[in-house]
């Protein structure tokens, strides 16, 4: 057989660094730069709500009101409790004839305060008890510096925005781990056991007040700093959201700079590209809406999750009606933007390498996800893939597609499901990641790159 022959015939995927021009390589990079300036100010799902917001306005979206009479070109945003947003470039055509949807989130696992998380231990150490969000790794959260992030709603109305840690000129804290000389014991348990729950409990004082007389005497010049500095007191706690989240910067990773490390790049790094295809999409056939969702690391519940009819009653209002919004849905195609395992040669026995996402490959495709014979995943239909295939091609998008990892080692699940069940197409795409769910992550640049080009390739996509 001839050479062209064989190339025709199979399917061999490779680096994409292979095939890519100089001005390519500087779109990647150019790109990654603007990412990393959003991850930075991103880390929780509020922040990233505040981040896109901005950039949204920036490029011309307005809030949406009920009241407004759109028409084609018009860029509205729609944000649900401070913490998932909703954006829509309105298409020339109706709304009955389907919108093309990019969904992906913003939550990232962390570790949440407990309503009532102040405490003093045995000598004057002052701590914050946790209790974490989203699935981890316990033990990597030990030893390393963490910021504190969120709100405290005071009790009839107004809202305390702390942050505690980003400001270059603010204290960290941390979560103690027990010195080798000692840890006989814990070392000899599992890594799931040896850091507990409970034991995610963050340092953050140790001098105690000597003003007054009384017990849990540090706790409480811990409670004045935060009175003087927010004025909120122990009770406020209750009402609050507040997350401790790693305290690392967003820095390039590797000699060749070729990929990013940081913390929660599952989901930004697919979040980040979804707007991006938005920004700079021009007036589409078909309206094009991104959904950023919360709480998708705990099973996309809530009413700020994935589950939630806001997005069904953000649409029913642009579609004018839910009968109209049930032929709309009917019609419309999702990409569920999510990220996937990168192949770790380090664990190269969890993934099947044939089947398996490589970092500097391309944006991934992932027809299902789930566990035990793809038990609660979507299972894209044949037909969208083909389609999508067609419409990648054009555009020049890098691509592969993956299973999560070798059958029966373990599984997961995205937003897929939840989009698919409103008679939506659906199928997940993303970015591959080393080192998921840890405090610093690891993406490729290209990867991040070919995300923003598919997903701006799919809202453009008129059948
Ligand atoms: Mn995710
Ligand atoms: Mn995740």
């Amino acid at each position: 057989m001839s050479d062209t022959m064989r190339e025709k015939l199979f399917y061999a995927p490779k680096n994409a660094y292979t095939r890519i021009d100089e001005q390519t390589r500087r779109a990647i990079h150019n790109f990654a730069e603007g990412y990393k300036a959003f991850l930075d100010k991103s880390k929780t799902e509020r922040d990233a709500v505040m981040s896109v917001t901005e950039l949204a306005e920036a490029h011309g979206f307005v809030p949406y009101g009920r009241e407004m009479k759109l028409s084609a070109g018009d860029r509205v945003y729609t944000i649900n409790r401070n913490k998932s947003i909703l954006l829509a470039v309105i298409g020339k055509q109706p709304m009955t004839n389907g919108v093309n949807i990019l969904a992906a989130h913003i939550d990232a696992p962390r570790l949440d305060l407990k309503p009532m998380p102040l405490c003093e231990d045995k000598k004057e150490l002052v701590y914050l008890k946790t209790h974490y969000y989203g699935g981890i790794k316990k033990y990597q959260w030990t030893a390393i510096p963490l910021e504190l992030r969120g709100v405290v709603a005071l009790a009839g109305g107004g809202v305390v925005n702390v942050s505690i840690g980003a400001d270059a000129g603010d204290p960290v804290f941390t979560i103690t781990d027990l010195l080798p000389h000692l840890a006989k014991q814990q070392m000899s348990k599992t890594l799931d056991e040896g850091v507990t729950g409970e034991n995610l409990r963050v340092l953050i004082g140790s001098i105690p007040d000597t003003q007054e007389e009384g017990s849990d005497a540090a706790k409480f010049a811990i409670l004045k700093l935060l009175y003087e500095k927010y004025g909120i007191t122990e009770q406020d706690f209750l009402s609050a959201e507040l997350s401790i989240v790693p305290n690392f910067p967003t820095r390039d990773v590797g000699l060749d700079r070729s990929l990013i490390g940081g913390y929660g790049h599952d989901d930004r790094c697919c979040a980040y590209p979804a707007v991006q295809a938005l920004f700079d999409l021009p007036t589409p056939q078909k309206t094009a809406v991104c959904i950023l969702a919360d709480k998708e690391e705990i099973g996309s519940v809530g009413a700020t999750g994935m589950q939630s009819e806001y997005f069904d009653n953000f649409l029913a209002s642009l579609c004018g009606g839910s009968d109209a919004l049930r032929e709309c849905y009917e019609h419309s195609a999702c990409l569920s933007a999510d990220v996937t395992n990168a192949y770790d040669p380090l664990y190269g026995d969890v993934c099947e390498a044939q089947n398996s996402s490589y970092a500097n490959y391309g944006v991934c495709l992932m027809k299902y996800t789930g566990s035990h014979g793809k038990s609660g995943s979507n299972d894209a239909e044949a037909e969208f893939i083909g389609c999508l295939r067609g419409i990648f091609d054009e555009a020049k998008v890098i691509w592969q597609m993956a299973e999560l990892g070798r059958v029966d080692a373990g599984g997961g699940g995205t937003v897929a499901g939840y989009m698919a069940r409103r008679n939506i197409s659906t199928i997940d795409i993303g970015v591959p990641v080393l080192s998921m769910h840890a405090p610093f992550e690891v993406i490729s640049k290209l990867d991040l790159y070919m995300a923003q080009r598919a997903m701006r390739a799919f809202c453009a996509m008129d059948e």
